[in-house]
Formats: structure tokens, sequence, C-alpha cells
């Protein structure tokens, strides 16, 4: 077996492997790098395999770190078919197809604004690469072994983490590899939890939150606390969220604080994002996979401002009395939270809270590291609005939660390759491992590859 590792070997984003097993060479995983400058310039490197020599891609899940390459690989020439999950073909066609009118956008304001060093700016790639890789997608059941080619064959377990995600079983006769792709955690409000590892002869494990451990405190209640706090100072609240998962747990969370009393009925909620409400018509499609009820799932969209057009989210921006919104993008790196954060930073009646794990160099880190001015679209803004995380929302499993999943193993692989992590947390969780088990367990370098 071959290994490569193009991404997410030495950083939490841009989630790329190469494996050679069995004759065949499979990409796992087409992410884009996110945060940092210099690892966003990877997004424009060339591949460093030939992309038409693969004979398959296996995709984890819809988020844009292991799904928002999939446009430039078949850009590059990829032919083949991607093999995912029925809920992930669902939500790639949402966000790749956002992704690539970002991108667009992204190009035409540097072109307008002439703030990029290329002339003319090109966007990363385009809606039509993006449509053609969408064509590329071909679901695989849950839960069975599929035969994908040769003696290769994939199963595609329940990961939790988001709609659809799954960690891969790949093998070719007694040789097994497993990629954890993302994995969840066992008390998400939405996703059941990961579905327990038992085989592994090689295993690539993802590290997040491999140094951390989430707070015990409720994020509901936690959440609920914040917005009484906020809309009692006369405030609004704005949540920079994820349009896929993140949000729809927040408008679970705000559903059942409404249920309970511990939120006035009528207090306005808006879903300011086109790809969130599109989002939520898919986990209502896909609630089966989900921990929901038929009426919570119906409910999630109910007494919600639904905000499809950019002239009501400006028409929002202007309202004044206290509100909730939810905005994309989670990290507020793009999207119509911008708009929002433009108008609700400089006052401190409001509240930005953020319930996601904020990537090193984003806007979100900067402002939750207390920068006390932010800069959107080339202007510089105050932040006099109480700015906090709701950390207790992640979706994805903590140290003891990554460990927990890797202990159903009844015998430890002879490789681990520990991956999708800042270097801290990467290396923290390699050494609980190796105190483990005696087999090699080792922190892959960007672009290394490994034989064995
Ligand atoms: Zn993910």
């Amino acid at each position: 077996m071959d290994l490569h590792f193009l991404g997410a070997a030495d950083t939490v984003t841009g989630s790329r492997h190469v494996v050679e097993m069995a004759g065949q060479r499979l990409m796992l995983d087409c992410g884009l790098f996110q945060g940092f400058k210099t690892l966003r310039e990877r997004n424009w490197a060339p591949f460093p395999v030939d992309v038409r020599s693969l004979d398959a891609v296996l995709l984890s899940h819809a988020h844009l770190d292991h799904s928002g390459g999939l446009p430039l690989l078949v850009r590059a020439g990829f032919r083949g078919p991607i093999h995912c999950t029925a809920a992930t073909r669902d939500l790639c066609e949402v966000l790749l197809l956002d992704s690539a009118r970002l991108a667009q956008e992204d190009a035409r304001r540097a072109n307008r604004y002439r703030t990029s060093r290329h002339v003319p700016a090109l966007p990363l790639y385009t809606v039509a690469d993006a449509r053609r890789a969408i064509s590329q997608l071909m679901p695989l059941p849950r839960n069975r072994d599929s035969v994908l080619i040769g003696r290769l064959s994939a199963r595609f377990r329940p990961a939790g983490h988001l709609l659809g995600a799954s960690w891969i079983s790949l093998s070719a006769g007694d040789e097994r590899l497993v990629f954890s792709g993302d994995l969840g955690r066992s008390d998400d409000l939405l996703m059941l939890p990961p579905e327990p590892l038992d085989e592994a002869d090689v295993l690539l494990i993802e590290s997040t939150y491999g140094n951390r451990l989430h707070p015990a405190g409720n994020p509901v209640a936690e959440l609920g606390a914040l917005i009484r706090d906020t809309i009692g100072r006369g405030g609004s609240v704005l949540l920079p969220t994820f349009a896929v998962g993140r949000a729809q747990a927040l408008l679970l969370a705000i559903q059942r604080l409404k249920a309970a009393g511990d939120l006035p009925a009528s207090l306005p909620v808006a879903l300011d994002s086109p790809m969130a409400i599109e989002a939520t018509a898919l986990y209502q499609k896909h609630r089966r996979g989900l921990r929901i009820g038929a009426a919570e799932a119906a409910g999630l969209d109910q007494g919600v401002t639904l905000v499809a057009s950019a002239a009501a989210s400006m028409r929002l921006a202007s309202r004044k009395m206290p509100m909730v919104i939810l905005a994309a993008s989670g990290m507020a790196t793009g999207g119509r939270v911008l708009h929002h954060l433009k108008r609700m930073a400089p006052d401190p009646r409001h509240a930005i809270v953020f319930p996601g794990f904020q990537v090193g160099g984003t806007r979100g880190a900067r402002l939750l590291a207390g920068e006390s001015e932010v800069k959107i679209h080339g202007e510089w803004w105050p932040v006099r609005a109480r700015v906090t995380a709701l950390s207790g929302m992640s979706g994805h499993a903590d140290a003891q939660g990554l460990l927990a999943w890797a202990a159903g193993l009844s015998k430890p692989p002879r490789a681990t390759f520990v991956i999708h992590g800042e270097p801290a947390a990467s290396d923290a969780l390699r050494l609980r491992l190796q105190e483990r088990w005696t087999t090699p367990v080792r922190v892959p370098e960007h672009g290394s590859t490994w034989s064995g």
C-alpha cells in the first residue's frame, strides 16, 4: 500500500489523500485549503499527481474542506466516479455551486477594486466546473460493502458530524484501510453518534479537537442565556454559522428554547442564507439519518423568516428591533454575515456569537481573539459588540471521543496516521494513541509519501 498526503497533513483543512492499493489508485476526499493565505495559496497549485491516473474518489462528507477541491480535480481532467452517500451528494450540489459562485464573485470584486496581483483576477473555479464535478458524484449505500474496481471494495459507515458524513473502510482481500473523515460527537443535537471502529490495518484518523475536551455545559441553555441577555439590552444576536449542519442545529436549539418558554415565542428569528434554507430542506428530506423525530424536523423552519433574496437581506440589516440572525459564512470569511457585521459590530448592545470552530487567520478567529477593529470589504470597522464563542455546538468529537472511537479496534493497526488537525492537536492525539499501541503512530508531513 502507498499513501500520499496531499492535504490536511499539517493543518485542519484541505483534506486530500491518495491511496494505492491492490493495483488501483484512489483519492480520499478532495477538499479546499482554508484560513491563512499561505494555505489558501495551495488551492491554486497544480495537483502533484496525474489526476487522470486516479481510478475513483471516495468522499467522506460534503464540507468544503473535504469536497471543495472536486471542481479543480475535474477541471484537471479527472473523469472517474466520485463515491459518497446519497445525502452527501445532495449537500454537495448545494455547497459546490455556492463555492463556485463565491469564487466568481471574489474574482469580479478583485477586478473591480484591483485588489489582486493578477490582472485579470480569475476565479479558483467556475459554476460549470462545479456542475461537472456534481455530475460525477455516485452515491453508494451505507453499511454495505460495494465493489469499486478490481478487488477493491468500500463501505461507508455513519460518522455523525454532518448529514451524510461517513467514515470509510476500504478493503482488498484481508487488507483494510480506514479513513475517519470527520467524526461527530456522541451527544450531538441532530446527528447520531459515529459507528464504532472495529477493524483497521492502516488507519487515517482526524484530530481537529485532538488536544481539547468539549465544555461540560449545556450549549442550548447557554445560547438561551446569551440571547435573553442581549435582547434584554435591546440588542440583537448575530450567529455567523455554517449554512449546512450548524445552522440546522441552531434552529433546533432555538425551537426547543421557545417550546420550553426559555425564549419568547414571538422573538423574530431570521435564516439569512439561501444555502442554509436549501440545506434545511435536505435535513428534512434525509431525516431518517438524524436523531430527531418528524415533528422537530418539520419545525426546523417554522416561524423562521427565510431570507432568500439579497434585497430582503439588506432590509433585514436595517431592522431595529431585537432579533436573532443566522447568517453564513460561519467564519465570517464572506457572504451575507459581513453586511450584518458592519452594522452590528460597532454597537455595544448587540452580540456576535460564533458557534463553530474558527480556523486561524479567518475574520472569525481575529474577532474572537479580541481585535478591536475588523476589516470588511477593504474598510475598518470598530468592534464594540459583545463577541463570544458558543463552544459546545461543535460538530466534532473531542479528544476523548476520538480516543473512544479508536478504542473500538480489537487489535492496533500496523500503521496509524494522525491527520486533519493543527500541529498541536495532531501531536497530542498521536501521543495518546502511541501510549496505547506499540505499532507506529505518525503525523504525516504535507506532501509526504508512505509505503508499507
Ligand atoms: Zn467536516
